[in-house]
């Protein structure tokens, strides 16, 4: 029997309800049920938040949220790094062949600026509607958490490692843009949380960093969901890396563990239709109370069997010899 969630029952601030917009659902802006695929539509996280038909609810996480000195550090840290220029283009693009472009992209993995690089060539459905871009590909690169510091939220110390490593993904972001731009390929770096240009999740997908997993995040075999994306788009002539999976979807069909530690029940049981496509998906309008009052939430990243350190590897081997063994004696 799952153990009683600390969190429950959990009621809405009225301050923040006050702010929801009369007759919006962000489930009906994300697409829920919708069976044709199109844009996505920003319901959160908007760069601009006077636009947006959340964007009070938006202000009022920000003003909400603790002014604790190492939080209001990192976010002014990621705040310089937006806003640091990139270098100039180089007159002379660089020619190397797509193998060797996808290969080169190890040095960023090396020097630490972030644990996981990945590409994907951009389809119209991954950008907002309100964005329009020509590039066609898109960089995705990943940030590992500490999951130590993670499991501490819904505090505050598992916010302020949420935000570090949103910084470390945005310098990432910035760093890989501006190498490209060196080397005379143009590059727009794209950084979380307000991304305000494509969604992320899809093309981390697509780039092979992992399968979605029940809770609506990424899991990766090796670090599950304890990490963060940031993305470059270009045009340099990339090698996309392959798609993966290995186990993920169903073992979420026969695990509970995020579903019982949601505090204001937001993760359901059953895939859904979204923008015609069949996945898991949060309830927007559930998380987004609790996500706000919590600065962030993240305790359904933070329990996932997947995210503690060493178990994914070993669960993911696991898995693959038991579908070998399905596949070798599918039974009677
Ligand atoms: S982030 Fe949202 S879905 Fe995840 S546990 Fe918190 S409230 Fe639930
Ligand atoms: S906690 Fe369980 S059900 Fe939820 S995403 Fe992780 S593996 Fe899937």
């Amino acid at each position: 029997m799952a153990k009683p969630n600390p969190h429950r029952p959990f009621t809405p601030d009225p301050g923040f309800m006050a702010l929801w917009p009369e007759g919006y659902s962000g489930n009906a802006v994300n697409g829920l049920g919708e069976t044709g695929v199109r844009r996505p539509r920003m319901v959160w996280w908007a760069p601009d938040p006077d636009g947006p038909v959340f964007g009070e609810m938006q202000k009022w996480f920000y003003a909400h949220e603790p002014k604790d000195p190492d939080l209001m550090a990192l976010r002014t840290e990621r705040r310089a790094i937006i806003e640091a220029p990139l270098p100039d283009l180089a007159a002379t693009p660089v020619q190397r062949t797509p193998e060797e472009w996808t290969g080169a992209l190890a040095r960023f993995v090396e020097a630490g600026d972030c644990e996981m690089t990945g590409v994907a060539r951009l389809r119209p459905e991954w950008v907002f509607e309100h964005h329009e871009t020509d590039f066609g590909t898109v960089i995705m690169l990943g940030v590992q958490h500490d999951h130590a510091e993670l499991s501490y939220v819904p505090e505050l110390r598992g916010g302020i490692e949420v935000t570090r490593q949103y910084c470390r993904a945005a310098a990432a972001a910035k760093r890989v843009a501006g190498w490209l731009r060196q080397q005379g390929w143009e590059a727009e770096p794209v950084t979380g949380p307000m991304t305000g240009k494509i969604l992320m999740i899809p093309p981390a997908l697509e780039c092979g960093f992992g399968e979605l997993g029940k809770h609506g995040s990424l899991i990766n075999p090796e670090f599950g969901s304890a990490f963060r994306l940031g993305a470059v788009l270009t045009d340099a002539p990339f090698a996309v890396t392959a798609k993966r999976s290995f186990g993920v979807d169903a073992f979420c069909q026969n695990c509970r563990v995020c579903e019982d530690a949601c505090p204001p029940f937001a993760i359901t049981p059953d895939k859904q239709t979204v923008r015609g496509e069949t996945r898991w998906y949060v309830d927007f309008d559930a998380c987004i109370p609790y996500f706000a009052e919590t600065s962030g939430c993240a305790i359904c990243i933070a329990v996932c069997p997947w995210s503690r350190p060493g178990v994914g590897l070993n669960l993911a081997d696991k898995l693959a010899r038991r579908a070998e063994r399905i596949a070798d004696d599918p039974g009677p």
